[in-house]
């Protein structure tokens, strides 16, 4: 996908935003939603998008949007940081296939990284046990209360 296709509202984060398809969330507000990633990289990995807005990636955001989603992906990042006790947090975000992206729908990613563990795959490898996110997922939620 170039990064000046048209937004398709098919996209799997639609079909999440809209309900259509589950998801293991983190947290919900008027601006975006956040939930686990089910090919995590690691731990904790954890995905942050905007609502109400079709935004293929980050360059197609509205620049006025940009200030409330970036506060919600500080917010995230930091209930993960406190939730998990990384040693680091990785926040990256992708634009266009041959940067990376295979969702398009604008996220940002939050990976937690221990020193001594390498990350998996992007996008790959084997589906999470939902169970196992949802243990984390509670861990999440309980520093954004
Ligand atoms: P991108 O490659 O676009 O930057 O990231 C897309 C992310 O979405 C990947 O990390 C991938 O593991 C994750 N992903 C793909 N399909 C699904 C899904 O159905 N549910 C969730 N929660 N994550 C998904």
């Amino acid at each position: 996908m170039t990064l000046h296709a048209d937004y398709d509202p098919d996209n799997i984060f639609a079909k999440i935003l809209r309900g259509e398809m589950p998801s293991v969330k983190v947290y919900e507000d008027e601006t975006v939603l956040a939930f686990m990633d089910v090919f995590p990289q690691s731990e904790g990995h954890t995905l942050i998008i905007p609502k109400d807005v079709q935004a293929c990636n980050f360059l197609d955001l509205p620049t006025e949007k940009v200030g409330a989603y970036m506060e919600r992906v500080q917010k995230v990042a930091r209930a993960v940081e406190k939730a998990l006790s990384p040693d680091g947090v990785v926040v990256t975000q992708f634009n266009g296939a041959p940067a990376g992206q295979t969702v398009f729908h604008l996220h940002f990613h939050v990976i937690p990284r221990w020193s001594d563990k390498a990350l998996s795959g992007h996008a790959s490898g084997q589906m999470a046990d939902i169970a196992d996110l949802e243990a984390i997922a509670t861990k999440i939620r309980a520093e954004l209360a």
